[in-house]
């Protein structure tokens, strides 16, 4: 009996991770240089972003705003120019700042995490047949799987993977661990166009207060040059010049999914705007004769019961209305975790 687990967004919550409309609020929060240079080109154009996407798309769609939504926009670079009058060279150091943004985002929160045994348990619950399959960034997950497994597969493409770097815990097992939308410890370099996996705290630790969003320069281990930036993929992205790494995942998920005895999809809400996805689930599931599947999230209006019998039709699907430390305990019959 295989299972897959599908996490969202909402699977790391009770690990204290923002949610994609939580980011954005934070980043011009929490960054008191945003008068000043480099920054001040990023935080201004996240105001012009966030007015532009509020008047095409509604207030009430976007409000919080997604940064998700903004993030795709960076892919649209015709929309950009037209908005901001800018070069290619300042769309993309843009994307770059909101990437650093979103990460330093996920990392403060994962320093404050109170909640991590919910998912230690998890991982050591899980069995080496069984898969994740992510659409999240964040390395919650990781830690303890590789406590238990030695290694898992991120299933990257291993022809633009460098030999530098942490390969090793991240191929050849035979544990799928496969994040969708790419990983903040998987790194492009823009000047010899290789992937290195490396472990993000690491990286990013450094006692210089200066160090914001607009001036991380991490070299390249291959060539000491290059200005590295993490893999994060949102909707939209899909024909970037770093997807490729990440074909080969989607194949596998694709397949895992075709033929997997239970599904849990943990947290995951199926945005209107993420057809990729809503594509891979439904094609590769449909072909699954009998397959069960589990939608566990914390509330469950009609509307969003209805879209995912839509969206999985004829398929036998149990809905359980909680989060996933609750959803954690009662499955396996522990008291509350906290
Ligand atoms: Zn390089």
């Amino acid at each position: 009996m295989s299972k897959i687990y599908v996490l969202g967004a909402g699977a790391p919550r009770d690990a204290n991770i923002p949610l994609t409309n939580e980011i954005i609020p934070r980043i011009l929060k929490e960054n008191p240089n945003i008068h000043e240079e480099p920054l001040r080109i990023s935080t201004i154009s996240l105001h012009i972003l966030v007015d532009y996407l509020k008047e095409i798309a509604g207030n009430e769609y976007l409000s919080p705003l997604d940064i998700e939504d903004l993030l795709s926009i960076t892919y649209f670079p015709l929309v950009l120019k037209e908005l901001t009058r800018w070069d290619d060279n300042k769309i993309s150091n843009f994307r770059r700042h909101l990437i650093w943004g979103i990460l330093f985002e996920i990392e403060k929160a994962l320093n404050n995490n109170r909640n991590q045994y919910t998912y230690q348990f998890f991982t050591k619950m899980i069995d080496e047949k069984d898969s994740i399959i992510s659409l999240n960034y964040d390395l919650l997950f990781e830690k303890f799987l590789i406590e238990k497994f030695g290694t898992i597969n991120y299933n990257l493409d291993l022809e633009l993977l460098s030999e530098s770097g942490m390969k090793d815990e991240y191929t050849y097992s035979d544990f799928n661990f496969i994040k969708l939308h790419g990983s903040m410890n998987l790194f492009y370099c823009d000047c010899c166009h290789k992937f290195t996996l490396m472990n993000y705290p690491n990286a990013m630790v450094s006692e210089d207060p200066n160090l914001h969003i607009g001036n991380i320069k991490i070299a390249c281990p291959e060539d000491d040059e290059g200005n590295l930036i993490a893999v994060i993929i949102p909707p939209g992205g899909e024909k970037s010049e770093v997807a490729p790494i990440l074909r080969p995942c989607w194949e596998k998920a694709f397949n895992l999914l075709k033929v997997a005895d239970d599904i849990f999809f943990i947290g995951i809400s199926f945005r209107e705007n993420d057809i990729w996805l809503r594509f891979l689930f439904q094609s590769s599931i449909c072909m699954n004769k009998n397959v069960k599947l589990h939608y566990i999230t914390n509330k469950i209006s009609d509307d969003k019961r209805d879209k995912i019998i839509s969206l999985f039709q004829n398929k036998s699907i149990e809905f359980i209305e909680d989060g996933f430390a609750g959803w954690i305990s009662k499955y396996y019959g522990l008291g509350r975790f906290y």
